[in-house]
């Protein structure tokens, strides 16, 4: 081979070298922007707890504002197991038809299960605190059924809605995430704020967070909830939820204000819309 070409070949491979240099370089500056835009993103998320911690489905308002639709029914019900000693929790007119052709008490999955695990820990406290046996009263409530419950109170009431039944399509037990739980003293009566002077409740208020539920219509929130306080209502919303309402002393209307702000907020600062969709959530009544 002349010298020439040598020189020619030896100056072709570092021109290749180079260029090989040249693309790797660029391709790790790409993964590096790439992983700044993702910090970036999380900057424009300012709401304290990250969107993958909450299920868009469990934290849904059903009120007055925020009517669910008729056909709701949640895909995951399932009937509460309501044998303590395998791990249930009793049930209370069981034998009702409270879900439309539902027999006995459902709830969405996740939340019966959290409920028999609060459950067996109360029931623990039997012999160390002298608590009474847990009741769930009721569970999802399908619209028909509430609607019914809705009408029986109107005329009992003579045409008027005292705030102890909420109407169809407003109700928390239509979620399925709802449910009323009660000591065995209370099983039998008419449920009023007086049951908060029980142990059992008050230990529910303090703890139920621990199993991803909250107290739904506390007492000092009468005037957002337009419910009458309801000691024995838990929610479930999921842990990080229920965390941070119960720990700053919310209630499920100001927490979803406080996370509609933040989505507001996200989308103002050029965030993914797509990551956000599914969990706003807008009044039903807008513009009455
Ligand atoms: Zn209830």
């Amino acid at each position: 081979m002349k010298r020439a070409t040598i020189w020619i070949l030896i100056l072709l491979l570092a021109a290749a070298c180079a260029g090989a240099g040249a693309a790797e370089g660029f391709v790790e500056e790409e993964e590096f922007v790439l992983e700044e835009m993702e910090d970036f993103d999380d900057l424009r998320w300012s709401f304290p707890i990250p969107l993958e911690d909450m299920n868009p489905e469990y934290i849904i308002l059903a009120n007055k504002h925020y009517l669910l639709d008729p056909d709701y029914v949640p895909e995951d019900l399932v009937l509460v197991p309501n044998k303590p000693k395998e791990g249930g929790i009793w049930h209370q007119d069981a034998g009702q038809d409270l879900g439309g052709k539902l027999k006995g008490h459902h709830m969405r999955a996740e939340a019966a299960q959290a409920l028999c695990e609060m459950n067996q820990v109360m029931r623990a406290m039997k012999e160390t605190d002298g608590f009474q046996n847990m009741y769930l009263k009721s569970g999802f409530r399908s619209y028909g059924k509430q609607k019914t419950m809705y009408n029986n109170r109107l005329k009992k009431n003579k045409g008027k809605d005292d705030g102890w039944v909420s109407m169809p399509g407003a109700s928390d037990h239509q979620t399925g995430l709802g449910c009323d739980v009660v000591p065995n003293n209370w099983k039998d009566r008419g449920m009023n704020d007086k049951m908060m002077k029980e142990k059992e409740c008050q230990w529910m208020a303090a703890h139920c967070q621990e199993y991803g539920f909250i107290i739904r219509y506390p007492e000092e929130k009468k005037d957002i909830t337009e419910i009458n306080t309801e000691p024995w209502h838990l929610r479930y919303v999921g842990i990080p939820v229920a965390t941070y309402i119960m720990e700053n002393g919310l209630c499920l209307e100001e927490f979803q204000q406080q996370l509609q702000a933040a989505i507001a907020d996200y989308l103002d600062k050029g965030g993914d819309p797509e990551k956000v969709a599914a969990y706003i959530q807008e009044p039903t009544d807008k513009g009455e």
